[in-house]
């Protein structure tokens, strides 16, 4: 066999991913890298010592491929606590290989042939492909404006008896952007008497500034009945590379989206659930979470005040846009590659994210990174 033959691809249009890509940069030219977001300094020792008293205790071996039973527990203590929606932990909750699986597992259980997606962009880049490999037709939606506004009007007449699902993200990846109360409001009475399923992407929802509060699709009682919501522990507790988040949905929905989970990873590792359970018994290690990403924004934006660079401050997330059109009038991807190859830091170019590509002489800069490396990378931004 040559591998000589015709492939006829499922996604055509699907490329590597930027994250990958610009890490691979970063790390072959040496640069910071404030691309992909991860945290460079250590999670938690007493989440790690919890792993390993989980593995020595001899939670080695596959866990119930809905996830362990006092981790789902858990969770529903904390969104009954902080969204007031109370979800049942056996039916309605599944711990998946980080909040990807969780997306991929609720796009393909519920989008068939034919079937239309309203995608609000710029929009992380899983959605679409998910979308698309289920045979659906995403719909693609601008945020509009400096502040990436959701036109809730044209949302309502993008709806067609084919929509079968909406993906929202707040706080917002890449735009640091948030959804108020009356967005989901607004969003709740549109899908009012449809069939329409709202997947809310939440991986970022500990990371919310300036005393702005997330509006999880859970707190919103019509909404939740219809809503998927999905979760990262990497990203609240610093360890992405554990690849553990979960989803919550009504039972009815819980019940697909379990069907495709067991096909994909069937469960989850065990001893980092056994961990999370436990650690999750203190709120403080994730109400804690937004004074410190809060911190680390603002020393950043500080950094680099006298910087040729324009913003807006992030209200959530830990990415940080920056304009830099009083810099240069190359597009994004060119000034991106530039400034690993020739100035030593890493971003991702926005227009990856955009309808058509559509650039804005906008970058993202990941401020999950230690005090020392920010000034480093404000440094180089502030010569540019
Ligand atoms: N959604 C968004 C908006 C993200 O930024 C990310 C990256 N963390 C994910 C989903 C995937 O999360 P995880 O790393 O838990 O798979
Ligand atoms: N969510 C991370 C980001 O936006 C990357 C995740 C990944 O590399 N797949 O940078």
């Amino acid at each position: 066999m040559t591998g000589n033959f015709d492939i006829n691809s499922k996604l055509p249009g699907t490329k590597t991913s930027i994250f990958s890509v610009m890490s691979k940069m970063a790390n072959d030219h040496g640069a910071i890298n404030l691309s992909q977001g991860f945290p460079n300094f250590e999670t938690d020792q007493k989440l790690k010592d919890l792993v390993f008293q989980a593995m020595k205790d001899g939670y080695n071996q596959y866990p119930p491929d809905s996830g362990v039973q006092t981790l789902r527990e858990e969770i529903v203590k904390k969104i009954k606590t902080l969204y007031n929606k109370k979800y049942d932990a056996n039916s309605e909750i599944t711990i998946t290989s980080g909040a990807t699986e969780a997306l991929y597992c609720a796009i393909t259980a519920f989008v068939q042939k034919g079937d239309e997606v309203i995608v609000l962009k710029p929009a992380y880049d899983t959605y679409e492909p998910t979308v698309k490999l289920n045979g659906g037709i995403p719909v693609q939606i601008q945020l509009k404006g400096e502040n990436y506004r959701v036109d809730w009007d044209e949302v309502k007449s993008a709806i067609t008896s084919k929509t079968k699902m909406i993906i929202i993200n707040t706080p917002h990846n890449p735009t640091g952007t948030v959804l108020s109360e009356k967005d989901m409001l607004q969003l709740q009475e549109i899908l009012k008497n449809t069939n329409i399923i709202l997947l809310s992407d939440e991986v970022y929802e500990h990371l919310i500034f300036d005393s702005e509060k997330h509006q999880s699709a859970s707190k919103f009682t019509d909404l939740s009945e219809k809503s998927v919501v999905c979760a990262s522990f990497g990203k609240t507790f610093h360890n992405t590379g554990w690849k553990t988040g979960y989803c919550v949905a009504p039972k009815n929905l819980m019940k697909e989206i379990r069907k495709i989970h067991q096909l994909t990873v069937f469960s989850v590792n065990h001893p980092m659930q056994r961990a999370y359970a436990e650690y999750l018994q203190t709120p403080a290690h994730y109400l804690d979470l937004s004074n410190f990403y809060q911190t680390k924004r603002d020393l950043f934006l500080n950094f680099i005040k006298d910087s040729k660079f324009t913003f807006t401050p992030s209200k959530g997330t830990y990415y940080q846009l920056l304009n830099f059109s009083r810099i240069t009038d190359e597009n994004d991807v060119h000034f991106a590659e530039k400034l690993v190859k020739k100035h030593g830091l890493a971003s991702i170019p926005v227009s990856v994210f955009n309808i058509n590509e559509k650039d804005n002489s906008q970058l993202r800069f990941c401020f999950a990174k230690t005090d020392d490396t920010l000034e480093k990378a404000a440094e180089i931004l502030c010569k540019l």
